[in-house]
């Protein structure tokens, strides 16, 4: 089960390991070599997969205990999730290392040769957040490890029981003289940003993420910053409402809308609000029921100040649907806004709960000029039947994903780079933009010695 390491984590019985000897004992390994063969990697991404088959229940479990997750949906974002990915690595990575090569004949002569190597960067610092606790601290762990990389793992403190899973079970499956788990909050995380890593990749909060970089700057340490925003979804005028309205409700409401790329708010024109009020309100009832209280479907909020956060944004706009709240449960209700003006605390910060607004705009050229006014988003969507829609669309706004017709679906595809832009963050992974991001592509020249 241990994959090629010494047993279990011996170098530290009694308590947490001083993060500077952590960081390296980590780089002592990476410094041998042992983390470069294919072999090593595919059997880091094979334990980490048997682990995700093996234990299952047990991080759906966590994840109930720590955000009121659904069992399917469990499953489906976070464990089948990661092991999709994980299985599309394994099967490309061979292909995704191999060494590229240029032809320098022209300049240096038929024997000459040059081309790239795919290097691993060294020791990698992975900080995850708590909405998709598992997912999004295991994804990147892969893509790092799949580069071939020593990897400090930093799950988030606010999902406390995926923590301590993470915890208990990581060092079971991986090489652990090359991986380890530090859990905790701010003065941990603190801690280890003190230390020179190669690269760290943070997903959170832009405030952190400007934390992160700070640290990392002292060492020139590259980062990647996966973060958040107010992501807007356009519907033009003409299209289904009724499969649009099902199609935002699955993405808004999946994890109680706690998801960095799910709709923040509708941009759509008043007729079309009208309709699309209606067709929420129903598309919410036929997903949750009459009481979504009462849906094994339906997810709670991760925590009282988050739930008090919410709770205050309920009173922008017009209230359509939903707007019910229990402190005790910290439920909140799948909730509809209509009429909602831009200067509404609803519209004034990324909502990152069961909360939609509808904002009205004349058309698409006031949308495109309300989405330009605005920070860069991590995901643009928007329903449209119109070629021209969508061109434009893609031409004259920025954002790090742009979907058309199916929101968060991008992120499932591993051949697609998944990162933001400006304020929604810097760099990508999944797939090959994983290795991109965890390895240094090395330039190589061999010119001989004699003509
Ligand atoms: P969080 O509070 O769990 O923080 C993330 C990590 O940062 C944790 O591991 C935490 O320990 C650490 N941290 C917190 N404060 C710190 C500090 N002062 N110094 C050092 N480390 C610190 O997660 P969050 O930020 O509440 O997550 C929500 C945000 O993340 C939203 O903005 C959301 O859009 C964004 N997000 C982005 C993605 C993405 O893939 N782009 C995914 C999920 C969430």
């Amino acid at each position: 089960m241990n994959a090629g390491s010494t047993p279990a984590n011996t170098a530290n019985p009694s308590g947490p390991e001083d993060p500077a000897a952590l960081v390296a004992r980590l780089r002592a390994t990476f410094r041998t070599g042992r983390t470069r063969p294919l072999a090593w990697r595919v059997r880091q991404l094979t334990g980490l997969r048997e682990m995700l088959t093996e234990h299952r229940e047990d991080i759906a479990d966590a994840l109930h205990a720590d955000l009121g997750k659904p069992r399917a949906e469990a499953y489906r974002s976070e464990v089948d999730f990661s092991i999709r990915e994980i299985d599309h690595t394994l099967e490309n990575l061979e292909e995704w290392l191999s060494p590229q090569s240029v032809d320098v004949s022209g300049v240096f002569g038929e024997r000459a040769s040059a081309g790239t190597q795919v290097d691993p960067l060294g020791v990698v610092l992975v900080i995850a957040p708590w909405n998709y606790p598992a997912q999004l601290l295991l994804v990147p762990v892969a893509g790092a490890l799949a580069a071939g990389n020593a990897v400090v793992v930093k799950p988030s403190e606010m999902a406390p029981a995926t923590s301590a899973a993470v915890a208990r079970l990581l060092p079971r499956y991986l090489d652990t003289d090359a991986v380890a788990v530090v859990e905790g909050g701010v003065p941990e995380t603190t801690a280890l940003l003190a230390q020179r890593f190669d690269h760290i990749f943070y997903t959170g909060n832009g405030t952190v993420g400007r934390i992160v970089m700070r640290a990392a700057a002292e060492h020139l340490t590259p980062v990647t910053l996966e973060l958040g925003g107010k992501s807007p979804a356009f519907v033009d005028s003409g299209v289904d409402v009724q499969e649009v309205a099902r199609r935002l409700a699955q993405a808004k409401f999946a994890n109680a809308g706690q998801t960095c790329v799910a709709p923040d708010y509708v941009l759509t024109d008043p007729a079309t609000a009208r309709a699309l009020e209606t067709a929420l309100t129903e598309a919410i009832a036929q997903r949750y029921g009459a009481d979504p209280a009462a849906s094994d479907a339906y997810g709670r909020i991760v925590n009282e100040r988050h739930f008090d956060r919410l709770s205050g944004l309920l009173g922008s706009g017009r209230l359509v649907t939903g707007g019910q709240t229990d402190r005790a449960t910290k439920y909140i209700a799948p909730t509809v806004l209509g009429g909602v003006k831009p200067d509404e605390p609803v519209m004034r910060e990324e909502i990152f709960g069961p909360v939609l607004p509808i904002v009205e705009v004349e058309g698409l050229d006031e949308a495109i000029e309300f989405i330009n006014d605005r920070d860069k988003p991590l995901a643009l969507y928007a329903f449209t039947e119109a070629d021209v829609t969508r061109e434009r669309l893609a031409a004259e706004t920025s954002s790090g994903g742009l979907g058309f017709g199916l929101p968060m679906a991008h992120l499932s595809v591993p051949e697609l780079p998944f990162g933001g832009v400006g304020e929604s963050g810097l760099g990508a992974y999944h797939g090959p933009h994983s290795i991109e991001t965890f390895s240094h592509r090395k330039a190589r020249l061999d010119v001989p010695l004699s003509a």
